[in-house]
């Protein structure tokens, strides 16, 4: 470097020793180096790495990268040493409050091209009514009917279908209570024989200990709906009578020992669905959850429907954040506790996000994630459940797969994209909402793409 360059003739010092004729100076049109800022010694560097292995890593999370074996090296280190990621984002491991549609490209792929695709995951109720009467559930908008359920015949050749076409889980979650249909268990074990991931929301009440190992060998996830931590909120909450408290708690304790036991890699957890009538319960339940070893408690809104008939002002979450933060920091690396935020919160974001606005004008989603009601009958949605315009076919009196390959079932899909207006019709926070944005982006490019 000469005096051009350098016209002040004062030398930078860099952190690694003296480095000459560093350019220190403003000059018009160059901003130049300040001597504040560290600049690599890379003569050092060799130093630094002398003796020190590295080598291609998995970490505990499941990240790969070159990682230094000597950890104390990223602490306090400047940059620029290039010592490997050093991780500080632990893996995600439920993804709770988000979707997972990018994991299935080449069924988006598909779905782009105009293919008539299967559906990747249904919700199903198994029956129409329920042995609770939780004060927050939205099934009492659904025509809940006693007795009503999917036949054992019509369920089984379903999971069979869904098999054969490509469906990639099934939760059994619905209208009604799932455990109340006695071909829960062989449909979960059928759907282990071809394929297919199921998943179940229970109150567990009556979840037959006898076939649990049934459900544990097969079943990704059980869930138990539980908004309280202590048998009087139970009550209050479920209005269901205390004993059954203990009964529920006996039932979830067994569970987790035989999982650990059998080492069955079945997740269970605990779902808090969130109403100002169970806010002092939240830490009871999050304690509870530590104490029963599940693996995980989620707190979630609670949905209402398009005439919000369950009353919920979204506006009241803001009064739980702090013990929904407290809650949330008692989880463990064994157990987690988490807050689906961007549903609790929707009501303290911006105009657009308030009073069921959503964040994109267009329901996408329905062809990718199908819901069937616990009386058989295939609907794009839960919300949509009796609504006889977007009735699609009945798992009793056809074949899954014919309502899934005809022209009916996809002028319904068509219909919801060019009749529904999601702000109005759709009731708050539905299950197909962050899948919805997602594909709405991918709907809606904007200008310049290749920029990415
Ligand atoms: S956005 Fe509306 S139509 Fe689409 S799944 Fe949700 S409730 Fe149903």
């Amino acid at each position: 470097m000469d005096d051009h360059d350098n016209p002040s003739g004062v030398e930078g010092k860099g952190e690694g020793g003296a480095i000459d004729s560093v350019p220190l100076v403003y000059r018009p049109g160059h901003k130049l180096r300040q001597a504040s800022q560290a600049i690599v010694d890379r003569k050092k560097l060799s130093e630094v790495y002398a003796g020190r292995e590295s080598a291609l890593q998995v970490n505990s999370e499941g990240a790969e990268g070159r990682q230094r074996h000597d950890p104390s090296l990223h602490e306090g280190a400047p940059p620029n040493l290039f010592t490997g990621p050093s991780f500080r984002n632990p893996r995600e491991r439920y993804r709770m409050d988000g979707h997972k549609l990018m994991y299935h490209l080449d069924r988006v792929l598909a779905w782009q091209n105009g293919e008539r695709i299967a559906p990747i995951h249904i919700d199903m109720g198994l029956t129409k009514f329920c042995n609770t009467a939780c004060i927050y559930c939205y099934a009492v908008v659904q025509n809940m009917s006693r007795g009503t359920m999917i036949a054992r015949d019509a369920l089984l050749g379903f999971i069979r279908d869904c098999g054969a076409i490509g469906v990639r889980s099934v939760g059994f979650i619905g209208d009604g209570e799932p455990t109340l249909n006695p071909a829960l268990y062989d449909a979960t074990v059928l759907a282990g024989q071809v394929g297919v991931d199921t998943g179940m929301a229970t109150n567990g009440l009556a979840l037959d200990m006898s076939r649990a190992e049934e459900l544990l060998e097969n079943m990704s996830f059980i869930r138990f709906n539980l908004s309280a931590g202590t048998a009087k909120g139970f009550t209050r909450v479920h209005q269901s009578a205390g004993q059954n408290f203990d009964l529920l708690k006996e039932k979830i304790g067994e569970l987790v020992q035989r999982k650990r036991r059998g080492g069955h890699s079945c997740t269970i957890g605990l779902q808090m669905v969130l109403i100002p009538e169970c806010f002092s319960e939240i830490l009871a339940e999050a304690e509870l959850g530590a104490k029963l070893g599940v693996d995980y408690l989620v707190i979630k809104q609670c949905a209402d429907s398009e005439y919000k008939e369950l009353g919920v002002d979204y506006g009241d979450y803001g009064q739980a954040q702090e013990l929904l933060r407290q809650a949330e920091a008692m989880s463990t690396p064994d157990y987690l506790v988490q807050v689906k935020w961007s549903k609790i919160n929707a009501a303290t974001e911006t105009n657009l996000y308030r009073n069921g606005i959503r964040k994109y004008d267009i329901c996408y989603g329905t062809p990718f994630l199908s819901q069937i009601s616990g009386n058989g009958r295939v609907y794009p949605c839960g919300p949509f459940y009796n609504k006889e315009r977007f009735f699609m076919g009945d798992i009793h009196t056809q074949s899954f797969k014919e309502i899934v390959q005809g022209d009916h079932y996809w002028s319904v899909h068509r219909d919801i994209a060019e009749s529904v207006d999601v702000h109005k019709d759709c009731a708050i926070g539905c299950r197909q909402d962050y899948i919805n944005k997602f594909l709405w982006d991918l709907k809606m490019p904007p200008e310049h793409v290749n920029f990415i």
